[in-house]
């Protein structure tokens, strides 16, 4: 324990972030702290998801913020520190799967260098030819796939496991059951479930602040889906296909130097789409968002 002007040190997490206070998790206590003038010189934004060192008054019980440990990662929409995990959801049924969404909820994961577990929810709605064609497309590609169903209590001990001793968010299309499946896992988080339209509903009349949730096996989600917005026009169009993880093997081996894959000749990604080892849904995702990059850069 290091001690400044008389106070002891504490580690903690900042868990939320209102009106220039921060709310910080030191493990059996939450201190609603500020921040030392030095970060805005230094700007430097606290931010969720920080692990921080503060010192805490002993009479008013208000705590600062000393120092901001060094990040693992930054997200910028939702702004959050240290995420290192992302779970994509999906839903069997309702809402139908949608591949092109799917797969950019997934490059999305992947520009953010975090982790990602693909999780199939309401497998209590699927029939038998459901089952295989999704989540063998994705563990093909090396995705880590699980499936589960929070009215049948499904697979929701695998999600646990995942989710232990890290911080994570959850991505994925609204109705899919991210809420639900936070509910599974940890009755007393008590999220908002349902209808789209009622969330929104409701959503209009309360500020939203992005917040962690402490896990009580261990870890930390994020209270807000992932990625709320879904653009990509942060990601430079040569540096699309290193997200498409089974491109890797393919990339260096076209015939041109800084080929796009697109309609060059001796392309060694259309060699493999045409020899089954590249999935066309997964090419196409790939030609549409280089596209839209590229849209994006024009104005
Ligand atoms: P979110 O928008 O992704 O957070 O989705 P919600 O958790 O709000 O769930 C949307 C709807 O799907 C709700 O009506 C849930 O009751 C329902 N739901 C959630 N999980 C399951 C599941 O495993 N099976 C079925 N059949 N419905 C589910
Ligand atoms: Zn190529």
């Amino acid at each position: 324990m290091i001690l400044k002007r008389g106070l002891p040190m504490i580690d903690g997490t900042i868990v939320k972030g209102i009106g220039g206070f921060y709310y910080v998790n030191t493990g059996d206590k939450i201190y609603e702290c500020k921040a030392r003038g030095k970060f805005r010189k230094e700007k430097i934004t606290p931010l969720v998801g920080d692990c921080v060192k503060i010192t805490v008054d002993g009479l008013s019980g208000q705590g600062v913020i000393e120092e901001i440990l060094d990040r693992k990662t930054e997200l910028i929409r939702p702004p959050v520190a240290n995420v290192d995990h992302a779970v994509v959801v999906f839903a069997v049924h309702q809402p139908e799967p949608n591949l092109s969404l799917l797969n950019r909820f997934l490059i999305l994961a992947e520009s953010q260098e975090i982790d990602i577990t693909i999780c199939l929810n309401k497998m209590d709605l699927a029939q038998h030819e459901d089952l295989c064609s999704l989540t063998d497309i994705y563990r093909r590609i090396g995705y880590e796939v699980i499936m589960t169903s929070t009215k049948q209590n499904i697979g929701i001990e695998d999600l646990k496991g995942r989710l232990e001793n890290r911080i994570t968010v959850f991505a994925g299309p609204s109705g899919v059951g991210k809420s639900s499946l936070l509910n599974s896992i940890q009755p007393n988080l008590k999220l908002q479930t349902g209808e789209v339209s009622q969330k929104i509903e409701r959503g209009k009349h309360t500020t939203r602040h992005v917040e962690l949730l402490a896990l009580d096996f261990g870890g930390w989600v994020l209270d807000t889906p992932g990625f709320s917005s879904l653009h990509l026009d942060f990601i430079e169009a040569d540096g699309l296909q290193y997200l498409f993880r089974e491109f890797h093997d393919f990339i260096g081996t076209c015939k041109f130097n800084g080929c796009k894959h697109l309609s060059e000749p001796g392309c060694a990604i259309k060699k493999a789409l045409e020899n089954h080892q590249i999935y066309p849904s997964r090419y196409e995702s790939y030609t549409q968002l280089y596209e839209e990059i590229m849209q994006s850069r024009r104005y």
